[in-house]
């Protein structure tokens, strides 16, 4: 069993980046299929158009076979060149028209004259094409034909989920999207991390029970909650999965409550295993957290992602293809998360097995501590077995110490190892 990043992820990358996915449909299908052929555990489920969940309803199922645009001087755009050509949930169009006339239905970037803007139109009908401002501003007047060959009636939205149970039923939550067509960072980084998170799950011994939800964003994220209410309230902690393949810094956007277990598992891994990082608000919410910790769902959701989806440049459009994210920026990513999971799987707190401080000298801890900072070491062991009261977590203590809560996790061990603590029964979260 693989447990560590390898180059099949960046392969699984590659495969997934031409389907043209959207909130619901026959690319949403493919991604899953192609999912759950690495993940088997992953478990595929449709809800019909019409179906309302909260405040919404499940949209009419949107599916493209092709479509282009052809003018006086040849082939302007082809859906077949990039799916990005064609705005989202277009509705079907096969007409001849004037430039003037079909300038509406064009949209491209001033800004970035080379990038295909990624569009979207999932509430209102219409239909359009996306393509380079400059390519846009060299169209010369004449009849051009504009052909859709889409469809957009009653169908269903799909979505998945997998959980991996632990010795605890209470979850720790993973949620992640595939509604976005030919785009990397935003979109296919989170399923891809989420893919060898879960891959490398399946081969720990797991204290928690670990969910993790597949699903177009905000409608897929609202149905789900919507669906699941009950098997929610078991979650000690969750994390939106998005833009995590760039090489750029680590982000963290906070939980509404903003003091979760989520919160500090990755405040104390972004203040001590990273070199830089950067923190926005929940005001500056955007992904899924939006439902996750809105009133009367109020999970303890938050988001640990590296350049945050709207604040680069390639978002949302062509640019944030398979050269923008990277195998180090995923890798990181990864690496980072798992230690963010080696961190909870550790929280529990311990409560020591004697009155007083241990002699660690008869216990040879001194020389086990190694050499070199043996002494450092030591006061780290006495520090840790100080809040060893049942009571205070691994991040607890990490906090009193300023320390790495992962680093720390050795430390624990040793403690269990030589049974200076014991670990409580109960679930002390
Ligand atoms: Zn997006």
């Amino acid at each position: 069993m693989r447990t560590q990043w390898d180059s099949s992820q960046w392969s699984l990358l590659q495969e997934l980046f031409p389907i043209c996915r959207s909130l619901t449909g026959n690319g949403v299908r493919a991604t899953l299929s192609i999912l759950k052929r690495e993940v088997p555990e992953l478990t595929i489920r449709e809800i019909a158009s019409g179906t309302r969940v909260f405040d919404w309803t499940v949209p009419d199922e949107w599916n493209i076979r092709g479509a282009f645009l052809e003018g006086p001087d040849g082939k302007v755009v082809d859906f077949k060149d990039n799916n990005l050509h064609v705005v989202g949930y277009s509705e079907p169009v096969d007409a001849v028209l004037d430039l003037d006339a079909l300038w509406p239905h064009l949209y491209s970037l001033e800004s970035q004259p080379d990038a295909i803007p990624y569009v979207t139109s999932y509430y209102e009908r219409r239909w359009g094409f996306c393509l380079t401002h400059k390519q846009k501003m060299s169209l010369r007047p004449g009849k051009y034909r504009a052909v859709i060959d889409s469809t957009l009636q009653p169908g269903s939205l799909t979505y998945a989920d997998c959980v991996l149970p632990g010795k605890s039923d209470r979850e720790i939550l993973f949620s992640t999207y595939v509604c976005h067509p030919s785009l990397a960072n935003d979109n296919l980084s989170g399923p891809v991390v989420a893919v060898a998170l879960l891959k490398w799950l399946k081969t720990l011994n797991r204290q928690w029970t670990y969910r993790f939800v597949f699903v177009p964003e905000t409608i897929g994220a609202i149905a789900y909650l919507q669906q699941h209410q009950a098997l929610l309230t078991k979650t000690l902690a969750g994390f939106v999965l998005t833009c995590v393949g760039d090489d750029g810094p680590f982000s963290y956007l906070p939980s509404r409550a903003e003091n979760t277990l989520a919160d500090k598992a990755i405040l104390n891994l972004l203040q001590h295993e990273v070199d830089t990082f950067k923190t926005y608000s929940y005001l500056d919410r955007g992904s899924d957290e939006r439902q996750y910790c809105s009133p009367g769902i109020d999970l303890p959701v938050a988001t640990l992602m590296r350049s945050k989806y709207g604040t680069f440049p390639e978002y949302h459009t062509s640019l944030d293809n398979l050269n923008y994210v990277t195998e180090n920026g995923l890798t990181g990513s990864f690496s980072l998360f798992q230690k963010l999971i080696s961190v909870l799987e550790n929280n529990l707190p311990c409560q020591t097995t004697m009155p007083c401080e241990p002699q660690l000298g008869k216990r040879q801890l001194y020389n086990t501590l190694s050499q070199k900072g043996s002494s450092q070491r030591a006061r780290t062991l006495l520090n840790f077995l100080a809040y060893c009261d049942g009571h205070h977590t691994l991040l607890d203590i990490a906090q009193k110490l300023n320390l790495s809560a992962h680093s720390l996790i050795e430390v624990r061990q040793l403690a269990l190892d030589h049974s200076l603590v014991t670990r409580p029964f109960q679930n002390g979260l």
